[in-house]
């Protein structure tokens, strides 16, 4: 089968698993909604509402854990808040419908997420992970003190429903079905905005989708508070449905534990795995608390379910079902494993994407497009970068070559704010910005590769691409993000690196030449003025070498100006013109290719005695390189 066909099984698939889903969806929602209808049984009913807040509560979290990467463990706090923030007004103002303050509970939920991130969105892994605990038990104590308003231990009683004993549930049953199809919905939207490409990209490489122009605090916030409005709302209407509340119950770390499980059990990255889970997980909880006491009995399911879920279901049961699925129906099909490399598409057609200009000739001496100076960074003792002074001219390739360790890799991370630097200048384009954060610098006209290339390895290739974001605007946030002009400027740099047949395939799938191709095509997303590659000819093949120093011609043609790390000579001398020459974390030469190759110190420091200049050693190795080894930079 053709690379081609393969992909379009692939889709078909896919799209099939989709509609079966779609259909079990379908008839789920619509049991849930007739069910107060064909059932009276209270216990029942009382189990699906339960189901139901636990559901609202774990889509939600989704979005902030399942989505984002962030692990909160404070989610039920947000439950217990809406719960307290309808419970105070009610009792404050008896002659208003209670119905009145849910709305109410979703803005107090939004407002304390919104502060709560101030503080604990600066945080990453496991410190995050603590402060909403401590916060949970925070929220925990002031309702225990703030006697006034929340009633202390003694908690807070609610008015009782006032519509007739026949219907008794129906309200709040309905309202909480409604309350998870807006999650639902809420949810499903965002993943397919630029925003959840976004928050994807920050679960997958934080630092990385900074350097492609993701808006990191704006983006984190929105998912943490589109992760709480809708639970404090549910949890308003819990609050009524239980008409007392204390914050024992309220603020127990059992719900978010509970809530936590749900998510996992189901599937953290799918929309409905969280509703899924919360049906398994509720009704399991119900059960051991009426028929095995409660209690210890308790604590061993949950902690029985999250050992299960660890060893044998690490995905969830959704994404299982869903593996299980498509191994079924692809057995056999070889996908695109006959997939090669595309020839590459004509620059021309970037026209429309990408401000290409024909490069200014005879200039004898370009404005400075990047000037470093004095640039330091030390790790520990280790003076990785030791006042380095640079420049590199507007449309030149300029060449930045030294031995390992010389600080290279280090001095690109200070540029684009990978790492901070200690102290010195950094001007683009005559603004300093080295006081800004790696995505503005992004917006601003700085791209920048890897040495070991740094796909999110979760979303596919044309995801990948489509996840830069050349500017920011809120209104972007909400464009959908495979789609339109974006999309096709995505699918036409793909063409031109030559990898648009793997478009549809997973980052993490790809060859690491494809992935050098790929990381290329999403940084050149960002349209940017100056590229920064950080060896580029490093691990791949001869052929994709040539293409890479033909694609950079190129685009160098057209006005974009490159700083090249690299350790493969000819590549280097062939291209650049000027070469700096770093060694011990400072500039040790700056010059022509010619130069730099007869400057004795650069010899003896780097080059070495075994090096032979232009014209090639007949019998020398075909890329004769300084042999680095691979390592995360
Ligand atoms: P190059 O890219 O020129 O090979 P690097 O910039 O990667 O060199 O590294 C320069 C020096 O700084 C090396 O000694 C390296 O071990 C050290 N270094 C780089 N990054 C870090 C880091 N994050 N923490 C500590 N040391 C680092
Ligand atoms: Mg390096």
């Amino acid at each position: 089968m053709s690379a081609a066909e393969g992909g379009v099984a692939r889709v078909r698939d896919a799209a099939g698993i989709l509609w079966v889903g779609r259909g079990i969806a379908v008839v789920a929602g619509l049991l849930l909604v007739a069910f107060p209808l064909l059932s009276d049984d209270q216990y029942y009913q009382n189990m699906v509402i339960l189901s139901l807040v636990f559901a609202v509560a774990a889509t939600g979290l989704s979005i902030i854990t399942g989505l984002t990467g962030y692990v909160s463990l404070g989610q039920g706090a947000f439950v217990g808040l809406g719960g307290y923030t309808v419970g105070v007004l009610a009792t404050h103002h008896p002659d208003t419908s209670v119905w009145v303050w849910v709305p109410v509970a979703g803005l107090v939920a939004a407002a304390v997420a919104l502060a709560l991130g101030l503080v604990s969105l600066r945080t990453r892994g496991p410190a995050f992970v603590i402060i909403t605990v401590a916060f949970l038990f925070l929220v925990q104590v002031v309702a225990i003190n703030w006697r006034s308003v929340s009633g202390g231990t003694e908690g807070l009683s609610l008015p009782l429903p006032t519509w007739s004993a026949d219907i008794a549930n129906w309200p709040f049953y309905y309202s909480l079905v409604g309350l998870l199809a807006l999650q639902l919905l809420l949810s499903w939207w965002i993943r397919r905005t630029k925003l959840g490409t976004g928050l994807v990209a920050i679960r997958e490489d934080e630092t990385k989708a900074a350097t492609i122009g993701v808006n990191l605090p704006v983006e984190k916030m929105i998912a943490f508070v589109a992760s709480t409005v809708l639970v404090g709302m549910a949890g308003g209407v819990y609050g009524y449905y239980l008409t007392f509340i204390d914050p024992r119950g309220m603020f127990n770390i059992l719900l978010s534990v509970e809530t936590m499980l749900a998510l996992l059990v189901g599937g953290k990255a799918t929309l409905w795995g969280p509703v899924l889970g919360a049906f398994i997980v509720e009704p399991l909880n119900e059960y051991t608390n009426n028929n095995l006491g409660g209690g210890n009995a308790r604590l061993l399911l949950f902690g029985g379910l999250l050992v299960v879920i660890v060893l044998f279901l690490p995905q969830g049961v959704l994404p299982a079902v869903e593996s299980l699925l498509t191994r079924l129906r692809t057995r056999g099909r070889a996908g695109l494993v006959g997939a090669r490399i595309g020839t590459g598409g004509g620059i021309s057609s970037l026209t429309g994407h990408l401000s290409l200009v024909d490069r200014p000739t005879g200039e004898a001496s370009p404005p400075p497009l990047l000037e470093v100076k004095d640039l330091r960074k030390s790790f520990g003792g280790l003076r990785a970068v030791d006042g380095v002074h640079l420049t590199v001219p507007e449309g030149s390739i300029t060449g930045l070559i030294g031995p390992n360790g010389s600080g290279k890799t280090t001095l690109f991370n200070l540029i684009d704010d990978t790492i901070r630097a200690d102290s010195g200048e950094i001007w683009l384009g005559g603004e300093r910005i080295d006081g800004l954060p790696s995505w503005s610098r992004a917006h601003r006209g700085l791209g920048r590769t890897f040495q070991i290339t740094r796909l999110f390895r979760e979303m596919t290739v044309l995801e990948n691409v489509v996840a830069a974001q050349r500017s920011f605007s809120w209104g972007q946030l909400g464009r959908i993000a495979v789609s339109g002009a974006e999309a096709r400027a995505a699918e036409e740099l793909l063409e031109y690196v030559g990898m648009r047949a793997f478009r549809d395939q997973r980052a993490n799938d790809l060859s690491y030449g494809q992935q050098k191709l790929v990381e290329l095509a999403q940084v050149l997303m960002l349209d940017p003025r100056l590229i920064l590659l950080d060896e580029p000819a490093g691990g791949i093949n001869p052929v994709l070498i040539d293409r890479m120093s033909e694609m950079i011609r190129e685009l160098n043609s057209y006005g974009k100006t490159f700083l090249i790390v690299e350790h493969n000579m000819p590549f280097v001398l062939g291209l650049c013109d000027p070469v700096h020459v770093l060694g011990h974390g400072r500039t040790m030469a700056s010059g022509t290719p010619d130069e730099v190759q007869a400057d004795p110190a650069v010899l003896d420091a780097y080059l070495g005695e075994d090096f032979v200049p232009e014209p090639r050693d007949p019998v020398a190795p075909e890329n004769p390189s300084m042999g680095e080894e691979v390592r995360r930079p």
